[in-house]
């Protein structure tokens, strides 16, 4: 039985970043991303690609091209934790090179789109059009590093930023996104916080 992800943050982007746990506590980190079929699995749970997609590039799992993809995946989410955490540290702003990485990876996702030809007829006439989309790339085993890649560009060029918070308990420090109508939420998951320790050793090693 795959384990499954606890995805609380509200953000696909945010949950990514959650995925090397235990960040800031002295017995950390713990890797839950190991190998490409646990970011295939991320991937799919957090519904950034489906389920027949998943299936497919899974088949790749032990290629080189799948190792290559996972190391993709952590570079672009240790950068993303570098600048997502490092804007509550006046002492530590994200480095030169943090921003040059993700601008690499932002741009590297955006030079994977297909333009493909939409065929549309209405009674308006020809409406038809071509549109971006993932097209052949989405068989490529970086593909999910791709879609987070563009997720996370967008989110960190937007407002939505100033409601990114991280939970209040000292052992947690997950990422979230802050939907509340008042703008009040402090912790990842009351449940969640307190157990996960606790349910999630099951699956994952320790790194570091
Ligand atoms: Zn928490």
């Amino acid at each position: 039985m795959p384990a499954t992800f606890q995805l609380i943050a509200a953000h696909p982007v945010l949950d990514f970043v959650n995925t090397l746990d235990n960040r800031f506590i002295d017995a950390g980190p713990t890797e839950l991303l190991c190998g490409y079929a646990d970011l295939l699995r991320f991937a799919e749970q957090a519904g950034l690609i489906d389920a027949k997609r998943a299936g497919a590039l899974a088949r790749r799992k032990n290629s080189a091209a799948a190792t290559k993809a996972l190391a993709a995946a952590l570079e672009l989410r240790e950068a993303l934790a570098a600048l997502l955490y490092g804007r509550w540290s006046s002492a530590r702003p994200p480095s030169a090179d943090i921003i040059k990485t993700l601008e690499r990876k932002f741009l590297e996702a955006d030079e994977h789109r297909a333009l493909v030809w939409n065929s549309r007829l209405s009674d308006q006439g020809a409406t038809s059009r071509v549109d971006w989309a993932w097209g052949r790339f989405e068989t490529n085993p970086e593909f999910p590093v791709w879609v987070l890649a563009q997720s996370a560009a967008r989110l960190l060029t937007s407002t939505a930023m100033s409601r990114v918070h991280m939970c209040h308990s000292e052992t947690c420090r997950w990422l979230f996104l802050d939907t509340s109508k008042n703008h009040t939420r402090r912790w990842c998951d009351m449940k969640v916080c307190g157990n996960r320790m606790k349910a999630r050793s099951f699956h994952a090693r320790r790194v570091g």
